[in-house]
């Protein structure tokens, strides 16, 4: 069963290597695990619901405890300490586009608010209402709006409800030769619904596209009334709709269908590794891969910081030492950054590709590790977010930033960011451990994802300030970098902050403009995205 205050399965935390651990306590100092609040006290000191008594809604203090917050730090700190000053009033599950309009008639009918709920992974805020919010709160969940509901095999077009889940989605498709390859490293518990409203990202985007390709079209349930978006191949016929409603987050509707592009599963996928001798050159290696036109599906450059984290988190250090002696025979260290590549299609298109990304390492004075890198990469890559459990329970809190920016800046930004982040706490005598990797390479710029590790501090409260000076710090490096506030991870509550820096005023009132239209009453999730209030 799935924790109600974390990431993974109940009992399923990963421990946390041994060599991970003495790395984080010489970095900064060691863990201060701190007691979680249990399920059972959270839910008895949940307050009555304003919404008692309106029809179709679950007022259950579980149900409501489990839909209160999505996955970022802070709601990780609510949960593990059971200060939960916000809580929905009532959980709505919609089955179909007429219970999704019968929940905007009881809100209109209880002056209540509509916060639309995925699979609940935001990391930005994107599905809790600030504390103090005076309006009753409906969270309307998508779970039972899923399923594969069209398929036209010959356009490779499917059609999923929005309550659908990553393994879900990609199971209804195998029986059909076809793959989504969206593959975001919360895949597993996000749904279609949330990757088309908070435009997110998949691992292999390179190769199967982002979110914002893969959505040919669909439908959005608005209380203003039902926006059908057809699924063309292309269209001049002015501005794109469909490019609106990715990443409006819930303020403008509700995303009841999805419908998808989806190719032949590739024959052949690899991931080979390779070590660069420092990050100057691994980013320009990267820009070279980006610019060559070659047909990879992912590309990610770790830091030497990432690097070392990431070989310590192998928990195998005789490994780890024999591989630091055999890079230095070849020339590569003492701070290596490492390269993982995906190549996904026939047997001559990948072989192709590992070959040139080889050629232009090696230019670079970079060299190919042999053994499982790549393969442990692959199998490891949705288990990752369980760590965040684990480091927790070690006394450490855990969170990652990102951006994208052009190539002539990315050095710069990724320098500021992780300087503002390394000494955002200096103030306190606290020392913070940020590593990062380049993870989406595009032909002109490239994102940047930032995790940083700091520890616990006794009271929540405290932790969780810690937490907003840190963001504070890296959201303004990340502005004065040229950077934009969300690769990935949408704007939520708490990038709205930084939205205006990047849309200006008239964009910001086109916006506003549209949410308007869509919600006459201004009840759908206010607040995230949009700074504005409910009113
Ligand atoms: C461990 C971890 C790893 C992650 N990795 C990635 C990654 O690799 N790439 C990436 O892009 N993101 C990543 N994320 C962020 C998050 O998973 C994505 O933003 C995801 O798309 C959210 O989907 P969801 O179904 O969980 O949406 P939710 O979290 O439930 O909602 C997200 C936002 O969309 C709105 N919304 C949800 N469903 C609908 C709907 N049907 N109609 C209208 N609005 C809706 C919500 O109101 C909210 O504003 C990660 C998060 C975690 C916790």
């Amino acid at each position: 069963m799935r924790r109600w205050n974390g990431w993974g399965a109940i009992g399923a935390a990963e421990r946390v290597p041994d060599e991970a651990l003495r790395l984080l306590a010489a970095a900064i100092g060691p863990g201060r695990p701190r007691p979680d609040a249990t399920f059972e006290d959270v839910v008895a000191a949940v307050p009555a619901s304003r919404l008692d008594g309106e029809s179709g809604l679950s007022t259950e203090p579980a149900d409501r405890v489990r839909h209160a917050r999505g996955q970022s730090l802070p709601d990780w700190i609510a949960l593990r300490s059971g200060r939960l000053p916000w809580l929905p009033d009532a959980v709505a599950r919609p089955a179909s586009e007429d219970d999704v309009m019968a929940v905007f008639a009881v809100a209109q009918r209880a002056d209540a608010v509509v916060i639309p709920y995925g699979g609940g992974t935001s990391v930005v805020g994107g599905v809790t209402l600030a504390a103090g919010d005076p309006l009753p709160a409906i969270t309307l969940a998508t779970e039972a709006l899923a399923g594969l509901q069209d398929l036209d095999e010959e356009s490779g077009l499917a059609t999923f409800g929005a309550g659908t889940l990553g393994p879900d989605l990609e199971a209804a498709l195998q029986p059909h030769g076809l793959i989504l390859g969206h593959f975001p490293q919360s895949w597993e518990r996000a749904t279609v619904g949330g990757w088309v409203a908070a435009r997110s990202v998949g691992q292999q985007s390179i190769g199967f596209g982002r979110i914002d390709e893969l959505f040919a079209g669909g439908r959005l349930v608005a209380p203003a009334g039902t926006l059908e978006m057809p699924p063309f191949p292309a269209s001049a016929a002015g501005p794109d709709l469909r490019q609106l409603i990715l990443g409006s987050e819930g303020r403008f509707g509700v995303v009841t269908e999805a419908i998808l592009r989806t190719v032949p599963r590739p024959p052949r996928e690899a991931v080979p590794a390779w070590f660069l001798p420092d990050w100057s050159r691994a980013l320009v290696a990267a820009r070279e891969m980006a610019r060559s036109g070659l047909p990879l599906s992912m590309a990610r450059v770790s830091t030497p910081a990432e690097t070392e984290s990431l070989l310590a988190l192998g928990g195998r250090p005789g490994r780890v030492r024999a591989l630091r002696a055999w890079l230095r025979v070849r020339g590569v260290g003492p701070e290596p950054s490492l390269l993982l590549v995906a190549a996904s299609g026939t047997e001559k298109l990948v072989e192709l590709a590992v070959r040139e990304v080889g050629s232009i390492v090696r230019r670079h004075g970079g060299t190919r590790v042999g053994g499982s890198l790549g393969r442990q990469w692959l199998g490891n890559r949705f288990r990752t977010p369980n760590l965040r459990d684990a480091l927790w329970d070690a006394g450490y809190a855990i969170d990652t930033l990102e951006s994208a920016v052009d190539w002539s800046r990315i050095g710069a930004l990724a320098k500021g960011v992780q300087g503002a982040l390394a000494t955002g706490l200096e103030a306190e005598g606290e020392r913070v451990h940020v590593f990062g990797h380049l993870s989406h390479l595009y032909p002109s710029g490239s994102s940047l994802y930032v995790t940083y590790v700091f520890r616990l501090a006794d009271d929540p409260d405290a932790t969780r300030e810690r937490w907003r000076r840190l963001k504070t710090a890296a959201s303004e490096a990340i502005v004065a970098g040229g950077g934009t506030i969300s690769h990935q991870h949408g704007v939520g509550r708490d990038h709205a902050p930084y939205l205006a820096l990047e849309k200006g005023p008239l964009g910001m009132a086109v916006l506003d403009d549209v949410a308007r239209r869509f919600d006459p009453d201004r009840r759908m999730n206010p607040g995230a995205l949009l700074e504005m209030d409910a009113s």
